[in-house]
């Protein structure tokens, strides 16, 4: 008799929700991660005060107020809203591309006067294609935004994103780049946005009370071929290829490194998200954790502070397997996974890397609430 409802494999968002869910419902949950720690990818790790975004800086973001409403009942969230940061060659611009931008850029001050610049740009890019299609993502780019936006804040960052120059990256990448013609640098157009106050790690415990948990344990050391004997239903949220044992083959992801420091100063950069978008700094991104969750005075209380610097690195084997490849090969490869998948009996593969798609937070979260009639 297994002594379990699910065996849960992950405890990342998709497998704490589950878990909490289940519980409710009066089922008997054991959860369990290869990582020492519980929550996934949105642990925090606390330094000098300040909760660390150990596995990449998360920012919860949902119109879904059924969504927002049961995170809040769980941790309360704060007030943070995301409004990146772009500095090229020492020169900072706000992003999303807005009216800020624009006055830097142009030193222009009515939405009349950045749309007439950005169209004669735009003219410029499509003149220059006599006719023809973009080939690629920098004759696409252009199109959309003009060589200024392009040069400052696009193209050395694409590059060092894909490792690859924009013009040998396909024009498809870039099918829509959003430019508002107001002064709002909210990068996120959702309705609701925060961060946990206390950090993710408050909102993993919350889902997680009362259920029995292990960390440092491999499923496929312990559990691939007995889970039947400590549950009747296994969830399994690890990589869909390896479940399979790699049998046709393996997935492709890209990934992404932090070198994190602490810094004996108060405030680094006064943002928590600031991007490089020139090829002068190695780095995509600097990421300054205590943003996350000081505002105002706050960030002067805490006398340190903690920085990331995020890399684009190519993936190899035993790397953290961040983001699935959306190309034809790949895809098609984790179909015929996805096809054995729906073979297996009692086995439910959740999650973003038992999916093999690319999910944010809340519609992770979104998917189990559904799974359980809760939205
Ligand atoms: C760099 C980065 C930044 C992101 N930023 C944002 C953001 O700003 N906003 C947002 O909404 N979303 C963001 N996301 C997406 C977010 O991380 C995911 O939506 C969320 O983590 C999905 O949760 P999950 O449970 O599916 O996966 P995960 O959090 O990855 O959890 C899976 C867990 O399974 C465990 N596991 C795997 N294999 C095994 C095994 N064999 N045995 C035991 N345990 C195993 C892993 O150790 C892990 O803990 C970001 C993602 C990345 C990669």
């Amino acid at each position: 008799m297994a002594t379990y409802d699910y065996l849960i494999v992950g405890s990342g968002l998709y497998g704490a929700t589950f878990a909490y869910c289940a519980t409710r419902q009066g089922k008997k949950c054991l959860v369990i991660d290869k990582r020492p720690q519980l929550g996934g990818n949105v642990y925090c790790e606390e330094v000098e005060g300040i909760q660390v975004h150990k596995y990449g800086a998360h920012i919860f973001h949902t119109s879904n107020k059924g969504v927002w409403d049961f995170v809040n009942s769980i941790v309360e969230f704060n007030r943070y809203t995301n409004c990146p940061v772009a500095n090229y060659k020492g020169e900072l611009y706000n992003l999303p591309f807005n009216m800020n931008t624009f006055s830097k850029l142009w030193g222009v001050r009515t939405p009349a006067e950045a749309a007439a610049k950005l169209e004669e740009q735009k003219a410029e890019a499509v003149a220059a294609l006599n006719g023809r299609e973009p080939a690629n993502l920098e004759e696409q780019a252009l199109t959309l935004v003009g060589r200024d936006v392009f040069q400052k804040l696009i193209k050395e960052y694409t590059e060092k994103q894909w490792g690859r120059s924009c013009k040998e990256l396909p024009a498809f990448i870039i099918r829509r780049l959003p430019v508002r013609l107001v002064f709002d640098n909210n990068y996120f157009n959702d309705k609701y946005q925060g961060i946990p106050i206390g950090g993710y790690n408050k909102l993993i415990e919350g889902l997680l009370k009362g259920v029995d948990t292990r960390t440092g344990v491999d499923f496929f050391q312990e559990y691939k071929d007995t889970w039947q004997d400590t549950a009747d239903t296994l969830v399994y949220t690890g990589a869909l290829d390896e479940y399979f044992g790699y049998r046709l083959g393996r997935l492709d992801w890209r990934t992404v490194s932090f070198k994190t420091r602490v810094e004996d100063m108060p405030n680094y950069q006064g943002n928590a998200v600031v991007n490089y978008t020139s090829h002068e700094v190695p780095y995509t991104r600097i990421i300054e954790h205590k943003h996350f969750e000081m505002f105002g005075q706050e960030v002067y209380q805490c006398p340190k502070t903690v920085v990331s610097e995020e890399y684009s690195v190519e993936y190899r084997e035993g790397m953290e397997p961040y983001y699935p490849v959306n190309d034809e090969k790949n895809n098609a490869l984790a179909d015929a996974y996805r096809a054995l998948a729906a073979q297996e009996e009692k086995v439910i593969l959740g999650g973003r890397l038992g999916q093999y798609k690319y999910f944010d937070m809340a519609p992770v979260i979104e998917q189990v609430l559904h799974s359980f009639n809760l939205l």
